[in-house]
Order: structure tokens, then sequence, then C-alpha cells
């Protein structure tokens, strides 16, 4: 399993595409409960539909839950 690990270890995000120097850090948890990322630089707010990629949606929560799991599991090990 080294997929979520280097996912974990490079911060999700895309460039902005409407001032393209803005580097819009994505985390999970905006993604899935709000559905919308606002650029830090323009202020320009992206919404994902989420219906259009239910796969990558599905994926991103299965990510989310494992990485919860992950943490949960560490603080247990401490
Ligand atoms: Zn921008």
């Amino acid at each position: 399993m080294s997929e979520p690990t280097k996912y974990m270890n490079d911060a999700p995000g895309f460039l902005c595409p409407a001032c393209q120097e803005f580097r819009i850090k994505l985390s999970l948890e905006d993604f899935l409960t709000k559905g919308e990322v606002t650029c830090g630089n323009c202020g320009t707010p992206f919404q994902m539909d989420k219906s259009r990629c239910t796969s990558v949606v599905e994926k991103l929560h299965d990510l989310h839950i494992a990485n919860k799991n992950v943490e949960m599991l560490k603080k247990q090990s401490l």
C-alpha cells in the first residue's frame, strides 16, 4: 500500500486556474463536507460537483477513513 502514503506526503492541491499564481490546497475535509474551495490569492470560488466524479469522491472518502484509522492506531500505540 504505497499509494495512500504517497498521497499523504504530497499536500493535495491544484494551481488556481483563474490567477495561475496560487496553489489551492484542498483538504479532504473541505472537499467532503463543503464541496467548495476558495483561492487564497484571487478569492475565486471553485465548486466541485461530486455527482460528476463519484468514483473519485468514493476513493477520497475511503482514504479519509483510512487516514482516520491510522491516526487512531497511532494514538493507541502511544
Ligand atoms: Zn486564484
